[in-house]
């Protein structure tokens, strides 16, 4: 499964955070991804496959899907 996120993306994890959030921020976009948790802060690395597997929802309502153009590229 392909996972379609961007920076500062709202992701809803399957499991909360020690906490109390399910909730994260996307901070980095690369080979691994990095979440900032909406609780209390806290930055960890999943990798790609790891954030598959424990994502449930991303919450930010992307633009519709463009069809070929890519601003500012
Ligand atoms: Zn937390």
């Amino acid at each position: 499964m392909l996972l379609d996120l961007q920076l500062n993306d709202h992701l809803r994890l399957r499991k909360q955070h020690p906490c109390g959030s399910y909730e994260w921020t996307v901070t980095r976009l690369g080979a691994d991804i990095g979440l900032e948790c909406k609780g209390c802060g806290r930055r960890v690395m999943l990798t790609r496959r790891e954030l598959a597997k424990r994502l449930k929802t991303n919450l930010t309502k992307h633009e519709e899907e463009q069809h070929g153009q890519q601003p500012n590229s």
